[in-house]
């Protein structure tokens, strides 16, 4: 098939006129190289259906459409302004406010807001690349003063724990958060399982917790954290995804906290690979992949 590989929104335009060119572009991602199964039956034989790229068993006649069982499947607009709203949360380096989506793309904003949580599903981590190296961890409050005890109630605030890959000359590696309760060692052990590598070089400040996970972590080491000066790397992506989604969703609740981070987390660990990120995506709503079956980067 003919993958999209750009960045450039005219590019896009002319790739993507009509809605129509959008079904044939899932149509050739569901059944990439003409393979065809028939759901109802498993045979392989097909032809054409009754609409646009859909495909009839040639066995049982069953008619499967080309957005059948895709997360394109049942959205009550167009596939042109699905694509284009994935285009922006894909290729947009600050992703699109969904009050942009409401006015960009004439959509009521409930419809836009159920758009967005189907994909921020689908941009949670597969949890198969874990961070590697030299891996900054810590946590931080969302919507509220920054200072507090650990452990004590945060009332509306959200706390989020969070890891960066430091890499040599002052960059940065990929990055994952989590929306958690407390900063207890029950809730942090499965965030380090989930997304940091055993060998990585982690290192986090003086909090108890942390001092738990050696058991595992044999590499972990606490140093002071100075108000965060030790952990410049981390903050910076601290202040990033504040401001980030300070200007994208003014009160987020903490039901919908996770979903943020995801589609932060997916963009930012994506972003040397902006070329291919639309298809990647697009390629995630087809086969409806959430987090065991998911491609993580490339
Ligand atoms: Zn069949």
């Amino acid at each position: 098939m003919n993958m999209y590989k750009s960045t450039d929104l005219i590019e896009f335009i002319q790739f993507f006129s009509t809605s129509d060119d959008c079904l044939r572009y899932i149509a050739n991602i569901k059944w990439a190289n003409n393979l065809f199964t028939c759901k109802k039956c498993g045979n392989t034989n097909y032809c054409k259906g009754k609409q646009n790229y859909s495909r009839r068993c040639t066995k049982c006649k069953y008619d499967e459409s080309a957005t059948k069982g895709t997360m394109f499947e049942r959205i009550s607009f167009d596939l042109l302004r699905a694509f284009h709203i994935l285009y922006a949360l894909s290729v947009r380096k600050k992703g699109i406010s969904s009050y942009e989506i409401e006015s960009e793309f004439s959509i009521s904003q409930e419809t836009c807001w159920k758009f967005r949580k189907k994909v921020q599903g689908i941009m949670k981590s597969s949890e198969q690349y874990p961070l590697e190296g030299y891996v900054d961890v810590d946590e931080f409050l969302v919507g509220g003063p920054e200072k507090g005890k650990r452990g004590r109630s945060h009332g509306k605030k959200k706390l989020v724990v969070i890891a960066l890959e430091r890499l040599a000359s002052d960059k940065f590696g990929r990055s994952y958060m989590r929306y958690i309760q407390k900063s207890s060692a029950e809730e942090l052990r499965p965030f380090f399982n989930a997304h940091i590598s055993k060998d990585a070089l982690v290192r986090t400040d003086k909090w108890s917790a942390y001092a738990t996970l050696k058991d595992e972590y044999s590499n972990l080491e606490q140093i002071e954290s100075d108000d965060g000066k030790n952990f410049r790397e981390l903050h910076i992506q601290i202040m990033n995804f504040k401001g980030w989604l300070r200007g994208i969703h003014h009160h987020c609740s903490k039901k919908h906290m996770q979903g943020y981070l995801d589609e932060y987390c997916f963009r930012y660990n994506r972003r040397n690979y902006l070329n291919t990120i639309f298809h990647k995506l697009t390629e995630k709503m087809v086969f409806n992949l959430t987090i065991n079956g998911a491609t993580e980067v490339g």
